[in-house]
């Protein structure tokens, strides 16, 4: 069965940067869904300019994993809708894909509990992202490293609890190193965040880039069948002998 996928993009770079426009002119969740369509996923798009930034109960009720690409405008993004995706990825195992600056988004940094700060440059040097955990499903079909020519350097230290799984580690030219490839579980929710993507740069349209991002939908994407936890205060399951 497709995965149904969500593609959240906050649209205002490309609205406002004719330069932008052109590399993205479907919008950056434009060439997102493209490349998951390619994939075989079953995509919506939504943005930050719609009622309820397009991302109402409805809509993520149907939705398996969101992707989320924001930058400029994350104070802008309701705390109401926050804590509804924040529902939908811990109580209902919605998987969330966090890209690029969407590390400094308000559910990304409450879903981690840190400041998820980090070093950047925007000089448009080379990255050459490295697997390291290749027999991890998002590494399925990668090579063992790929390069993206023109890029923005994002630099450790990435303040971010220690991920689950390392999957990818960024190198670039300018000599810093990045974990780019981060996987999280939060309640019954999968949580992947991956660095590339600036807006001035057609990344979304390389190829290895929609591969991961693909692979990521698949991995996050809730286990059919999976028990609900239950919370709370219990009846024990057999007598308590001498009690
Ligand atoms: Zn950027």
């Amino acid at each position: 069965m497709a995965i149904r996928v969500t593609v959240w993009n906050e649209y205002r770079h490309e609205k406002r940067n004719p330069r932008i426009a052109q590399i993205y002119p479907e919008g950056i969740h434009g060439a997102i869904a493209a490349g998951l369509r390619e994939a075989g996923h079953e995509v919506a798009t939504a943005s930050l300019d719609e009622p309820e930034h397009g991302l109402t109960d409805e809509v993520l009720a149907r939705t398996d994993v969101l992707t989320w690409w924001g930058h400029m405008a994350h104070g802008e993004v309701q705390d109401a809708v926050v804590a509804r995706v924040q529902r939908h990825v811990v109580d209902g195992g919605m998987g969330l894909i966090v890209l690029h600056s969407g590390h400094y988004s308000k559910i990304f940094t409450r879903l981690m509990g840190s400041t998820c700060n980090l070093k950047w440059r925007e000089a448009g040097e080379r990255e050459r992202v490295w697997v390291v955990e290749p027999g991890h499903p998002i590494a399925a079909g990668l090579p063992e490293h790929f390069e993206i020519e023109h890029e923005e350097m994002y630099g450790e230290r990435f303040d971010i609890p220690a991920p689950d799984t390392l999957v990818m580690v960024s190198w670039f030219q300018g000599g810093e190193v990045f974990r780019s490839g981060c996987c999280y579980t939060r309640g019954r929710g999968r949580i992947f965040y991956f660095r590339p993507g600036h807006e001035s740069f057609p990344t979304y349209h390389h190829p290895h880039v929609r591969k991961v991002i693909a692979n990521a939908v698949a991995w996050a994407a809730p286990t059919a069948g999976a028990p609900a936890p239950e919370f709370g205060n219990r009846k024990p399951l057999e007598p308590l002998a001498g009690m």
